[in-house]
């Protein structure tokens, strides 16, 4: 039996009226409105990495072609050790065609079921190979990763700033604060949990003491009464406390109108999560230390979440968070992705969420490394007056200044340095 393709099932349909049109010319002009758009036929030759430390570990991973065209990523916080994987997933990406990004994620990712790719470094190495993998795609077609994202809902992406402080009380406070202000950010968040607090009476245990939960309320009020009152204000606990703590700081900050209280309990006890979540009307945000649509499966299903944040660079990259984000939307839940990256991984989460309906605000986390910050990529500051707006050039749209980024490269790594084989 011979081929059936388009061009013969047109010959065999058509030839009743082969009277009326000529057929030869018609199944030529259907084959090629068909046809695959007339792009690049590209190959991957080679994948690199460099390594920086500034708001904790980032790597970055450039992937490179046939046709002289490279793509880059970033991952981060699970980033330590992901460069030996990275190398690893060459032999799986070497030869193959970048523009299959979702294909080859799948591909590293089924591979490495034995090997740690439920989370971890396993998925933030990939993390960073499939951000390189959109960049290269849009750069090759010509169109921005939120194009080829399914397109955008908003050019402005809100950006909430991330104050860094330890003390919100003192001096750093003073400062920060009315710059934060100045800089025209709607948002902000502060941390609560310190391990130094002398009420802390065990220094292991994070049961939470009186003076203690009285410590962040004071640190909540203060910065509340200080900031716009129009301003948002989020605050994290890291994780680190038990249930009981975290239900009754929760409850206790009931009257400050929080955006969210982020990770009152570690992050792998979700009935713990969704308990705290049910006792209190502070909205519960979570999600930056659970990896790809399957580490919030339950975290929906329970809902013990009122808000997302999933990580763009260590979640499993832009395909991931998209589709994390698009789960979220069935349950209701609005998407606000911690970011503590460049301006290469802000401007790659930008463009997911761009590219989604429920987005609520965005995170940024550079606030004591601001000459790093201005000058990171070429384009200089992609934050104005708290918002980024979605770059309309091909990729993701800002490229790297290496002679400023190596200032932040890890004593004894090297920089982009070529494969032999
Ligand atoms: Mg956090």
């Amino acid at each position: 039996m011979g081929q059936f393709t388009r061009r013969t099932m047109l010959k065999n349909v058509a030839l009743p009226i082969a009277g009326t049109f000529a057929l030869p010319a018609l199944a030529a002009a259907v084959q090629q409105s068909s046809s695959p758009f007339q792009r690049p036929k590209l190959k991957i030759t080679d994948i690199r990495t460099a390594q920086v430390r500034v708001h904790g570990w980032q790597t970055h991973v450039r992937i490179y072609t046939d046709q002289g065209l490279y793509g880059q990523g970033e991952s981060t916080d699970a980033a330590i050790g992901t460069d030996a994987l990275v190398h690893q997933f060459r032999r799986f990406l070497v030869g193959q065609d970048p523009l299959n990004v979702d294909a080859l994620w799948e591909k590293v990712r089924v591979s490495g079921i034995f090997a740690g790719a439920q989370g971890g470094q396993y998925v933030t190495a990939l993390t960073g190979v499939e951000i390189a993998l959109w960049d290269l795609a849009g750069k090759a077609l010509g169109l921005p990763v939120y194009q080829l994202l399914g397109g955008k809902f908003r050019d402005k992406i809100r950006i909430y700033c991330d104050s860094d402080m330890e003390d919100p009380l003192g001096a750093e406070s003073d400062r920060k604060l009315p710059w934060i202000k100045d800089q025209g950010f709607t948002a902000m968040k502060i941390d609560l949990d310190d391990a130094t607090d002398p009420r802390r009476f065990d220094k292991v245990n994070w049961t939470a003491s009186n003076g203690e939960i009285d410590r962040m309320v004071s640190w909540v009020k203060h910065v509340r009464e200080t900031i716009p009152k129009d301003m948002d204000l989020a605050c994290d606990m890291h994780g680190r406390y038990d249930a009981t703590t975290g239900k009754r700081v929760a409850v206790a900050l009931e009257p400050y109108r929080l955006l969210w209280l982020e990770e009152p309990v570690p992050p792998e006890d979700i009935d713990a999560m969704a308990d705290i979540r049910h006792s209190t009307t502070t909205p519960i945000c979570c999600g930056e230390n659970l990896y790809m649509r399957w580490g919030y499966r339950e975290l929906f299903e329970k809902r013990a979440a009122d808000i997302i944040m999933p990580d763009i660079q260590k979640v499993g990259g832009l395909s991931e968070g998209r589709k994390i984000a698009n789960m979220a939307q069935a349950y209701y839940v609005p998407f606000a992705p911690h970011c503590v990256v460049s301006p290469i991984g802000t401007m790659s989460t930008a463009h997911v969420c761009a590219s989604i309906p429920n987005f609520l605000v965005c995170e940024w986390h550079w606030i004591n490394h601001l000459d790093l910050w201005k000058n990171w990529v070429k384009e200089g500051e992609i934050i104005q007056k708290g918002y980024v707006t979605v770059t309309d050039k091909p990729g993701l749209g800002v490229e790297m200044d290496e002679e400023v980024t190596r200032k932040a490269q890890i004593p004894g790594t090297g920089w982009f340095e070529p494969n032999k084989s």
